[in-house]
C-alpha cells in the first residue's frame, strides 16, 4: 500500500495541461506519469495556436445575445462561428447549458473568475519561463483589439472597464492614436472605429513551450510515454484506481491516481463511469507564415478582431494568422474557404507586409479547442475519488495552463495533507470545481 505521496499519479494527455500538470507535480516530489496517445506531445489543440497568453479575454464565447447568431450560422458557410446541421444532436445537452449561461449575470460571473485565473496564470507563466529560462519566442507584448463600429467599440470598452475594476491594464485608442503607436496600422485604421489596447497579455510559441518544459518535468523524474493511449479508467465502487494502456500493440495496467488532461476528449474515458463532463470540441484554423525577411514589418502588437474571431499574431520571425470557430464534431480538416477568409483578413489589414509573403506557402492547422459549456476549464477533484480533472479551457488554454496547473496541485496535495503555499485572494478554485 502507498502513503499518498508515494502514490503515482498518471496524467492523460500530452498537451499544454497535462505537460504543465507533470511539471508542477514532479517540483513538489510527487510520482508523475504522463501518457500521451500520439507520437508525440503537443499534436492536439496546443499545436498551432493563436500563441497569445491574453487575459484580456477572459469572457466566454456564449456572450448575452448568442442565441440568433449561431442559428443563423446554420444557413451561413462564413459566419465567425458557426453550427453545423449534423453535429446539433451531439450538441443537444451542451448546447442548453451553454445557452442557459448565457445571461448577462452568468457570463459576467464567468468571465470575472476566468479572468483572475488567466492573470495569475501569466503572471506564473512568465516568471516559470524567467526562473527555467525557457525560450519559445516569448516577450511582453501586449495585445490590440480592433472594432469595426463605434457601438462595438462602446460595449467592449464598457466590459473592459468592468475588468479594469478587477486589475485589467486597458486604453483606448482612436484610429489616429493606433497609427501613431503602430505605422503599421495606417492602412487598416481608416476600415476601423477604434480599438483596446491591454499591456498585460504575452505572446510565446506554445507548442515550444511545452516541449521546453517537458524537459524540466523529466529532469525533476516526471515520466513522459508517447504513443501510450488509455483505453479506460480502472475502478472499484467508484473509485478510479488506476488507467488500462495500449502501448506498443500491448495492453497494461497502471495503479495510480488519475488526472484527466485529454482536451476535448474529457469524458470519452468518463461516461463509462457515469460521469459525464460538458466538453465539445470548437474548432479553430491557423496558418503560419515565414516573415524572417521583413523584420522591418513585423507588427509589434498581436491584433485582434472580436466581431470576425480573427487574430494576427507576431512569433519571433513567424506570423500567425488564425481563428473562427465551428462546432464541426472531431474533424480536423482543412476547410479552404475559412483559411481563404484568413489570409484575406490578413491582406487587407496589413497590406504591405501581405505583399511580402508567401502567403500561399504557409503552414495550415486545424485544431480542437475544448469547449465546457458554461465557458470555465474544470479544475480540482472530479465527483469520483482518485480521478482529478484540468480539462476545458476553450480559448483560454495557452493563457490558463501554467496557472491551472498550480491550482489542481495545490488541491492534490492539499488532499494529501501536504502544507501549501495560498493562492492569491481574488482567485476563487471553487469556481473551477466539478460541481459549480
Ligand atoms: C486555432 C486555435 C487558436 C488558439 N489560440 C489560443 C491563444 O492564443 N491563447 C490561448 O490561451 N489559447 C488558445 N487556444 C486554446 C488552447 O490552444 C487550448 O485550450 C489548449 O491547447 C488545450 O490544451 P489541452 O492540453 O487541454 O488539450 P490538447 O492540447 O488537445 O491535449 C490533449 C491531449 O490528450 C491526448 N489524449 C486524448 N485522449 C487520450 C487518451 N485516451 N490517452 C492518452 N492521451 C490522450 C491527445 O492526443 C492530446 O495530445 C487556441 C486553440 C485553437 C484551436
Amino acid at each position: 500500500m502507498y502513503s499518498p505521496m508515494e502514490q503515482p499519479i498518471v496524467i492523460i494527455g500530452g498537451g499544454l495541461m497535462g505537460v504543465s500538470t507533470l511539471y508542477e507535480l514532479a517540483a513538489q516530489g510527487r510520482r508523475a506519469i504522463l501518457l500521451e496517445a500520439e507520437t508525440a506531445l503537443g499534436l492536439g489543440a496546443s499545436f498551432a495556436n493563436g500563441g497569445v497568453l491574453h487575459p484580456s479575454l477572459p469572457d466566454p464565447w456564449n456572450n448575452p445575445g448568442i442565441g440568433g447568431p449561431l442559428l443563423r450560422s446554420l444557413f451561413s458557410r462564413t459566419a465567425a462561428m458557426k453550427l453545423h446541421w449534423r453535429h446539433l444532436p451531439a450538441l443537444t445537452t451542451w448546447g442548453m447549458t451553454f445557452l442557459r449561461h448565457s445571461t448577462a449575470d452568468k457570463h459576467w460571473q464567468a468571465s470575472r473568475a476566468n479572468y483572475h485565473l488567466a492573470a495569475f496564470a501569466t503572471e506564473e507563466t512568465k516568471a516559470l519561463s524567467a526562473r527555467l529560462q525557457l525560450t519559445y519566442d516569448n516577450r511582453p507584448s501586449g495585445m490590440m483589439k480592433v472594432y469595426r463600429s463605434a457601438r462595438g467599440l462602446k460595449q467592449a470598452a464598457a466590459f473592459a472597464r468592468r475588468l479594469q475594476g478587477e486589475g485589467l491594464q486597458v486604453e483606448s485608442l482612436s484610429p489616429d492614436q493606433m497609427v501613431a503607436r503602430d505605422p503599421q496600422l495606417a492602412d487598416a485604421a481608416s476600415q476601423l472605429a477604434g480599438a483596446l489596447v491591454f499591456d498585460g497579455d504575452y505572446i510565446g510559441d506554445a507548442r515550444a513551450f511545452l516541449l521546453a518544459l517537458a524537459q524540466q518535468g523529466e529532469k525533476l523524474g516526471g515520466d513522459i510515454r508517447c504513443g501510450a493511449r488509455v483505453t479506460r479508467l480502472l475502478h472499484h465502487r467508484g473509485t478510479v484506481t488506476g488507467v488500462e494502456v495500449s502501448e506498443n500493440g500491448a495492453l497494461s495496467q497502471i495503479d495510480a491516481q488519475v488526472v484527466l488532461c485529454n482536451g476535448h476528449q474529457a469524458d470519452q474515458l468518463t461516461r463509462p463511469l457515469g460521469l459525464k463532463l460538458p466538453v465539445r470540441p470548437g474548432k479553430g484554423y491557423s496558418i503560419t507564415l515565414d516573415a524572417s525577411h521583413v523584420p522591418d514589418l513585423m507588427p509589434h502588437h498581436p491584433i485582434v478582431d472580436a466581431e470576425k474571431h480573427i487574430s494576427i499574431t507576431p512569433l519571433g520571425n513567424r506570423l500567425r494568422l488564425l481563428g473562427t470557430a465551428e462546432f464541426n464534431g472531431d474533424d480536423t480538416s482543412l476547410n479552404q474557404t475559412r483559411l481563404e477568409t484568413l489570409r484575406q483578413f490578413f491582406r487587407q489589414f496589413y497590406p504591405t507586409l501581405a505583399s511580402q509573403l508567401d502567403i500561399e506557402a504557409g503552414d495550415c492547422w486545424a485544431g480542437l479547442r475544448p469547449m465546457s459549456a458554461d465557458g470555465k476549464p474544470f479544475i480540482g477533484a472530479s465527483p469520483l475519488d482518485g480521478l482529478w480533472l484540468n480539462v476545458g479551457h476553450g480559448h483560454l488554454g495557452w493563457t490558463m495552463a501554467v496557472g491551472s496547473a498550480k491550482l489542481l496541485t495545490h488541491q492534490m496535495l492539499n488532499a494529501s495533507g501536504q502544507e501549501t503555499t495560498p493562492l492569491p485572494s481574488p482567485l476563487d478554485p471553487t469556481a473551477f470545481s466539478a460541481s459549480r
